[in-house]
């Protein structure tokens, strides 16, 4: 008997970047993560968690996470939602606003996880082709004849951002359903978040997450701004318990240092520019990057596969960048951006393999 349902029995896993082996030194630029550690406000709340908040079942409704929230976001309480990383946000989105069968715009490349909760969900995914220079053409997304659109903003892997009018243009022109995935925006040079357009929009969720600029990936808290309507239909999507009582406390003690976020993600900032300028003076092309990461292509001198190359004998270096094998990304490097030692290293380790 096969019980897999033939839909499920198809998908192939979403595949996320290579993890070393627990105890190696090992430089990780490949999952974005936030190479600075949570906020010592939250290292303080971790330390005061007794028994006690074990025993007992966490807010299923995240109120005073929520309430900060929308304190900091300057919305209504009853605007927000907390999920388990903004991964779970996503596939409640898709339980109860896109149908099975339906399909989603999504531009091309983007985050893959998207495809992936697609494929679970029966939905088709329409790729929309960023341009030459991978920038969002906003009227091929509205015009695609989907029921959904997804716009990651800035997007990923490509580390552009889509300016405010060219978002609020979509959502306004679009009928359907438009998520804004919003998890790299702290990272943007100036970036005017799409958060304000709920209150004139009933068509649009934006997602956020604790993940990047929080340094929160391991705590899995992530958020989501819409209308009251929208909100309401999410809670009643969500597992019970969903988050759990410890990352409620340490994303709430997170929040509550906008300061230390304020400057880690300005250091990042600062190290993108210092790491970008020392790749072209490598010969390297470099997307220019709003993001905690950088899309680039080695030079040309070192052929077709000279992407994979590189990734291969950085790994063996044990340095850890992502390769993507996709008809636009296979001849790029995906870098997160780390500490400015590690770039350093890095620096040199690429200077070492390709001045001879
Ligand atoms: C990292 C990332 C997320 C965050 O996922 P979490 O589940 O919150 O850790 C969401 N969207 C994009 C585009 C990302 O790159």
């Amino acid at each position: 008997m096969n019980f897999i349902l033939p839909h499920i029995q198809r998908l192939k896993p979403y595949a996320s970047g290579a993890q070393p082996p627990g105890g190696s030194n090992v430089i990780k630029l490949n999952l974005n993560e936030n190479p600075y550690p949570p906020s010592q406000n939250v290292l303080n709340v971790l330390r005061t968690i007794d028994e006690e908040a074990l025993r007992l079942y966490p807010d299923a409704r995240c109120d005073e996470l929520r309430e900060a929230l929308a304190q900091q976001y300057g919305v209504d309480k009853k605007h927000t939602f907390c999920g388990n990383g903004s991964s779970e946000i996503i596939s409640i989105i898709f339980t109860v606003f896109v149908e099975s069968y339906s399909r989603i715009a999504i531009p091309d490349p983007s985050f893959s996880l998207y495809h992936s909760i697609a494929s679970i969900h029966q939905v088709e995914c329409v790729r929309i082709p960023t341009r030459e220079d991978f920038s969002v053409d906003v009227d091929m997304l509205v015009e695609s004849g989907a029921q959904v659109i997804v716009l990651v903003n800035p997007n990923a892997p490509t580390g552009r951002l889509l300016p405010f009018s060219d978002v609020e243009r979509l959502v306004q022109n679009f009928p359907g359903l438009v998520i804004v995935d919003e998890a790299y925006i702290d990272f943007a040079e100036s970036s005017l978040s799409a958060i304000p357009l709920i209150e004139c929009y009933e068509n649009l969720v934006v997602v956020r997450t604790f993940s990047k600029a929080y340094s929160l990936c391991g705590a899995r808290v992530g958020y989501c701004f819409s209308n009251e309507k929208l909100i309401n239909a999410l809670e009643k999507g969500k597992g019970l318990y969903n988050v759990n009582i410890i990352s409620q406390k340490l994303a709430l003690a997170a929040l509550q240092d906008q300061e230390y976020m304020k400057n880690t993600t300005a250091a990042v900032r600062r190290t993108r520019g210092a790491f970008s300028a020392d790749l072209r003076r490598l010969g390297f092309d470099v997307i220019p990057s709003q993001t905690n990461f950088i899309l680039c292509t080695p030079p040309p001198q070192m052929g077709e596969n000279g992407a994979q190359e590189l990734y291969e004998k950085l790994m063996e270096r044990n340095i850890y960048v992502r390769y993507f094998k996709d008809t636009r990304l296979y001849d790029k490097l995906r870098i997160s951006i780390g500490t400015k030692e590690e770039m350093d290293t890095l620096y040199n380790e690429l200077h070492s393999l390709l001045v001879k």
